[in-house]
């Protein structure tokens, strides 16, 4: 099946400052669909040509099919969890589950930059529900995140350079604040399992 860049739910410009029109333009519509080009065209003949994108993204052999279907669906979710008006609290189902696992919510934001700043090169910085209601960081290198270890993603941030230069040159720690900002809690509590 072909797969397909998503409409985003709102316009390039609409995270700013946060995250520039700039910035957003360049990673959905030049990034990501580089992505899901190369997919396309890395699935064509193989046993995964019909296959959906979790199916891939689970089950493929690491090299290039995976690195290209893995950041499809990253970003795919990133976008989602996203939205001009976020930031603030999470709802109180995921606040609890929060606090059970990183004693607070200032806590749990803090360790979290931590995981995305300490994440070395390109990767991505994972809040992920495992076996129960624990709740886990995971630094991911690359493409990897917690769905590739049958784990339940919940918020994704890319910490590759693309997603904060243009913005905040090396500063990835201030570009990490500042997602707090835009994160939609709503979207991000409803992925809970
Ligand atoms: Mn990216």
């Amino acid at each position: 099946m072909e797969h397909t860049l998503p409409k985003l739910d709102y316009d390039y410009g609409a995270l700013a400052p946060h995250i520039s029109e700039e910035t957003m333009t360049l990673h959905h519509s030049k990034h990501h669909q580089t992505y899901v080009d190369k997919l396309n065209g890395l699935i064509k003949g193989t046993e995964f040509e019909n296959a959906t994108l979790e199916e891939i993204v689970s089950k493929c052999p690491d090299g290039p099919m995976f690195n290209n279907a893995g950041q499809h669906w990253n970003h795919s979710l990133f976008w989602q969890l996203l939205a001009p008006n976020g930031g603030g609290e999470p709802p109180a189902q995921l606040a609890e589950a929060i606090n059970a696992s990183f004693d607070s919510f200032d806590n749990f934001k803090a360790e979290f930059e931590a995981c995305g700043a300490n994440t070395f090169g390109s990767g991505w910085a994972w809040l992920a529900q495992g076996d129960g209601d624990k709740l886990e960081l995971m630094s991911c290198s690359n493409a990897d995140n917690p769905l590739r270890h049958g784990k339940n993603a919940l918020l994704g941030v890319d910490v590759w350079e693309h997603a904060y230069y243009v913005d905040y040159r090396n500063r990835r720690p201030d570009y990490l604040k500042a997602v707090w900002n835009v994160v939609n809690w709503e979207s991000v509590a409803g992925l809970l399992k």
